[in-house]
């Protein structure tokens, strides 16, 4: 087979570069080894935040400010873009826009947590400290305070994705699986592929949106994979609190909150730096209850009892920014290693990056996110 641009994995990181691709009028061709929507997506509690896991404050002490304000501009506007597709596409995906709130904790006390909204508010970013009182009555939470930022949103992640598949098949694109690709070959007029069953697929550029099993060929500086657990509530729309806004800790390990379209609340966290799964599936019963009671201290009006808990794995980088762009030594082969719980923000990021790359353009963030 030859096609002008191979796109290896069928997840949402997959599904929005194969429609930056076909945007820039591209033939596309996608393989996953297992199916579309089958990986990490699945068991993404989608909150779509621009507020990257790494605080502005402590991620500018790690890279400097200038990087780091950049680094948040980009996530902010990675999400009006997802938006606006999702828009253009009609895309029926239970996307919601969300206000979010971020509670103090270890990462962040009261006094942190002050810092870190000035530091966001100085460059423009929709976020700002609110006390005791006004977070009582947008949340009902009873916390000293916490940031209050606007810009954020919820989604569906599975229909989202397979909204996404949908439309890049009608507008042209060719989906297979199962495909496994077991080995990539760079050339000098492109790439070629080859897949367990022997097949070839000459493309001109090859771009490996396999989500976080690709770290263990790539071996990024100050990678590691993590476990993350998660619950949805039983339905209960009028038990939730009135702003339906996105709720996380400043901590380590974190907790996160937020509503589903169904009246649910979804409940994640307790993330652990390994990757074994059956570990990782036997610890779902404890991390349940972690998970309920945690979340129970917090809204005591809100049945926290699990109606559903499953768990699932992300890569996580040192500074909680991806990996986006030419793979080193590799001319015509682009990786997205979307890390951390921003994943799907940091995926719309990659679409638009993949297209100009692809394309020979240069994007003005390739520095932050080299692979
Ligand atoms: C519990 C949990 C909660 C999360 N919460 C959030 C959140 O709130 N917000 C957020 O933004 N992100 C969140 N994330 C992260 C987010 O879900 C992921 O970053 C995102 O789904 C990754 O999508 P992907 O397409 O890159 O990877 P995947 O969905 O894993 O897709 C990669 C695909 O590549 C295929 N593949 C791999 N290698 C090959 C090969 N050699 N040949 C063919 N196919 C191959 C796999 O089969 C797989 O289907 C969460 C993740 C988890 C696990």
């Amino acid at each position: 087979m030859r096609v002008e641009v191979a796109v290896i994995g069928g997840g949402v990181t997959g599904a929005l570069v194969a429609d930056a691709l076909l945007q820039a009028g591209k033939q596309v061709a996608v393989f996953d080894r297992r199916g579309f929507v089958l990986g990490s997506t699945p068991a993404s509690t989608a909150l779509l935040q621009f507020e990257i896991d790494q605080p502005l404050t402590l991620l500018s002490r790690r890279i400097g400010k200038e990087k780091a304000s950049r680094a948040w501009w980009r996530s902010a506007t990675g999400v009006q873009a997802l938006r606006g597709r999702i828009e253009d596409l009609r895309l029926d995906c239970d996307f919601r826009a969300r206000e979010a709130a971020y509670l103090p904790g270890n990462v962040l006390d009261v006094a942190g947590l002050k810092a870190e909204a000035e530091a966001r508010a100085r460059i423009g970013l929709r976020s700002a400290f609110i006390g005791r009182e006004e977070l009582r009555q947008r949340t009902g939470l009873r916390k000293a305070g916490a940031i209050w930022s606007s810009g954020n949103a919820e989604v569906d992640p599975v229909k989202l994705a397979r909204g996404l598949w949908r439309s890049a098949r009608a507008r042209g694109a060719m989906l297979h699986a199962p495909v496994d690709v077991v080995d990539i070959e760079p050339g000098r007029r492109g790439v070629t592929l080859t897949t367990a069953e022997g097949a070839e697929i000459r493309a001109g550029a090859v771009v490996l949106a396999t989500g976080y099993e690709l770290a263990r060929m790539l071996h990024p500086k100050g990678y590691s994979i993590i476990s993350s657990w998660a619950i949805a509530t039983r339905p209960q729309a009028r038990a939730l609190w009135p702003s339906r806004c996105l709720i996380w800790e400043a901590a380590d390990p974190y907790l996160y909150i937020r509503t589903t379209a169904d009246g649910r609340a979804l409940i994640g966290g307790e993330d652990a730096a390994f990757e074994d799964e059956a570990k990782r599936d036997a610890l779902i019963p404890a991390k349940v209850k972690r998970l309920e009671a945690k979340a129970k201290a917090l809204l005591p009006g809100v049945d926290t009892k699990a109606d559903f808990a499953w768990a699932g794995c992300f890569g996580q980088s040192a500074t909680g920014l991806p990996a986006i762009g030419r793979v080193p030594g590799a001319p015509s082969c682009y990786a997205v290693m979307g890390f951390g719980g921003n994943g799907i923000t940091f995926a719309a990021i990659a679409a638009q990056m993949m297209q100009r790359m692809v394309l020979g353009l240069r994007d003005p963030d390739e520095d932050l996110f080299a692979v």
